[in-house]
């Protein structure tokens, strides 16, 4: 395209100039090697999303499909994950990208604030569905929920008013599923401020939604034979760090089983 060869033809000329001309000023040069990295930062603004995922895809072709036979021969048969994992649909917290997880490794649901709604056939079928998929067809050994920093959902869940005032379309009732946490949090840390509050309250959250994991009879039940195990994690990536728990009962009192 006639735009873009513009573009490419400037940062030519550009590199070529400040290649050639060894005794241009300091000044002049710094000044001509500034215009072409602004010049290369405008045209790469034109993101085109196609070619992203073309590119992506290739990259991965390459890189792994094409240098794992072995695994993908393998997976092409059927998978046999050992965990099913609960994360934010956030951008910044991929379980597969922190945690290493090769495919096959981990069966995910990925959703605002990384919550695990109460069984209920008619409200949650959606989550209902991947966890009697992965517990009672798969049989997976572990079930792990990931809150994260920074979470936005939590941000939108503590920010709610105590009237109960929601804005949003659908936002604010998913993660009111942890209403039970907020209110605890409110309480206990009363003196901490806004964003430490989040903080305690990415990880009380991961908590309730271990508790209503529970009431799911097929998790139960899994739990019970200690088949299943269940963890709570926090994944702190201004930090770097990463927190793992396993589930503690007295966190969860509702529980009956
Ligand atoms: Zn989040």
């Amino acid at each position: 395209m006639a735009y873009d060869q513009s573009y490419e033809e400037a940062i030519a000329e550009l590199t070529k100039l400040l290649s050639e001309k060894a005794d241009l000023g300091g000044v002049a040069a710094a000044k001509i090697k500034q215009l072409t990295t602004e010049l290369v930062a405008v045209k790469s603004n034109s993101f085109n999303p196609d070619e992203r995922i073309q590119n992506g895809f290739v990259h991965f072709k390459n890189e792994k499909f094409q240098k794992n036979p072995e695994l993908y021969g393998e997976l092409s048969k059927g998978q046999s994950p050992k965990f099913l994992v609960f994360a934010c649909s956030d951008s910044r917290v991929c379980p597969s990208h922190v945690l290493d997880f090769q495919p096959g490794e981990a069966f995910v649901v990925r959703n605002i604030a990384n919550m695990v709604p109460p069984y209920d056939k008619s409200k949650y079928s959606e989550t209902g569905a991947a966890i009697e998929y992965a517990v009672l067809h798969l049989k997976v050994e572990n079930i792990v929920v990931i809150g994260h920093s920074c979470c936005g959902g939590i941000k939108g869940l503590m920010s709610i008013p105590d009237d109960g005032t929601t804005a949003s379309d659908f936002i604010e009732q998913w993660v009111q599923i942890c209403n039970q946490a907020k209110s605890k949090v409110k309480e206990e840390a009363s003196k901490l401020n806004f964003s430490e509050q989040c903080t305690n309250l990415e990880k009380a959250t991961v908590n309730v939604s271990l508790g209503n994991l529970m009431t799911y009879p097929f998790v139960r039940d899994a739990v019970v034979k200690k088949t299943i195990a269940l963890k709570g994690a926090h994944y702190d990536f201004v930090k770097g760090a990463f927190e793992l728990w396993d589930i503690d009962f007295k966190i969860s009192p509702s529980m009956s089983f």
